[in-house]
């Protein structure tokens, strides 16, 4: 008998980013993990499986952060008055470096992966520090939890401070050692991971190319989140023609595919290498704020028809949960559209899409409820008082806006419940 998982219940999701799709007291069913699809009547054939019945309740994929940190989650909530690279000198080193010892790594990566998780977010694409043996804890913790990943160890051969900094050969064996030993894994892969241009030696950034593209390996980075920053990496970087154009140079702009968080201020020949490269850059509203970075035009990027996802970007985000970036990613564009001629602000069910099926496509066909896609799934539990009144999509709303942990009743990932 092959493996069928069946929930029931009120199925919402987004297909399209304008609207949700919605299936009233529905069944979802899927085999293999895989959904085979939505029925009114369940199918004869599945009268003998075991039905999760969730009754009123609400099912939604699980959501995919496409941009964040493990190894900076002790200091979520600190050095907020600072911006990106005093912040990065005055609090993040310091505390990436103990992540060399496996057992603190490993107590942190745990308490990291349970809150992730226990938020809603099943799939993330997650940086964790230079410490090659501290990255391994971390692909451990995921695995044993269940959830799909990419996991980055982080490279860094210049412009930090000693203890942290790598030789170029270290780091490169570092990411190839990962490479090999976690490139066939089903749920957890590695994924290549420069911390950002400034960071980097021509020479790191070359060889993280060419391990990019020997072992088909995708491609996570930082591009223009900071004035300062882009000014820094003109200097650094005398022959490149633009921030994107650093990495590009190196195989590490769409060669591959690729995740890029930020992008704020992007130039026009930027923004046509990610279109023709099909890059996925990641918004990450909360960090934006509390860095004093900028606003990203998402609207404008959209309507280029840019792909755009959402991470909690932990610990330049100090919320983890992605229902929180929904609505922080809403409110900027809020203010964006109060401008003369501003652009339309964001809708929920865009910010959903985002924080669903467009981030999952990172992950192959992963955050829809169509035929084909990955059972991944939220269950979400609001007050009787709510679930009575109101429509599914108020209800959903409020829970995006006010949900937490205490509002999600079961999570799954490939159609296995995460305990
Ligand atoms: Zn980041």
């Amino acid at each position: 008998m092959k493996n069928v998982t069946i929930l029931k219940g009120q199925i919402v999701f987004t297909k399209e980013p304008e609207a949700f799709e919605i299936h009233t007291n529905s069944f979802l069913i899927a085999v293999e993990g895989v959904i085979e699809g939505i029925y009114k009547k369940l199918p004869e054939k599945y009268r003998d499986c075991l039905i999760y019945d969730y009754g009123n309740n609400i099912i939604i994929p699980g959501f995919v952060d496409l941009h964040l940190h493990a190894a900076q989650y002790p200091q979520c909530g600190m050095g907020m008055t600072k911006q990106l690279l005093d912040w990065l000198g005055d609090y993040t080193f310091d505390l990436e470096k103990e992540f060399q010892d496996p057992d603190f790594a490993k107590e942190v990566y745990t308490s990291f992966v349970d809150k992730l998780v226990a938020c809603g977010t099943l799939r993330a694409c997650i940086f964790a520090s230079t410490s090659t043996t501290g990255t391994e804890q971390l692909f451990e913790v995921c695995k044993k939890k269940g959830i799909g990943a990419y996991v980055g160890k982080v490279n860094m051969d210049r412009n930090g401070p000693d203890f942290i900094l790598e030789s170029t050969t270290d780091s490169l064996n570092g990411t190839r050692y990962l490479l090999e030993k976690y490139g066939d894994e089903k749920l957890v892969k590695p994924i290549v991971t420069p911390r950002f241009a400034p960071t980097s030696s021509k020479k790191l950034l070359e060889g993280l190319g060419k391990l990019a593209q020997t072992y088909n390996a995708p491609v996570q980075s930082h591009l223009s989140e900071n004035r300062d920053e882009i000014q820094w990496v003109s200097e650094l970087f005398e022959n490149a023609k633009s921030y994107a154009d650093v990495y590009f140079m190196n195989n590490l702009f769409g060669q591959t595919k690729t995740l890029m968080a930020h992008g704020i201020y992007l130039q026009k020949t930027e923004i046509n290498t990610i279109q023709e490269h099909n890059l996925i850059l990641v918004h990450c509203p909360d960090s934006n704020i509390n860095l004093r970075s900028g606003i990203m035009p998402v609207r404008k990027y959209l309507d280029l028809g840019l792909k755009v996802g959402l991470g909690s970007d932990i610990a330049g985000g100090h919320k983890i949960a992605l229902n929180e970036a929904m609505v922080r990613a809403i409110q900027l564009s809020k203010i964006l559209s109060t401008e003369d001629e501003g652009p339309d602000a964001l809708t929920v069910s865009e910010v959903f899409y985002s924080a669903t099926k467009l981030g999952g496509s990172f992950f192959g066909k992963v955050g829809s409820f169509e035929k084909g896609y990955s059972l991944d799934a939220l269950v979400l539990k609001d007050e009787l008082f709510v679930a009575k009144r109101y429509s599914l999509e108020d209800r959903l709303e409020k829970f995006i806006y006010t949900g937490d942990d205490r509002n999600i009743q079961a999570r799954f990932v490939e159609g296995t419940l995460i305990e």
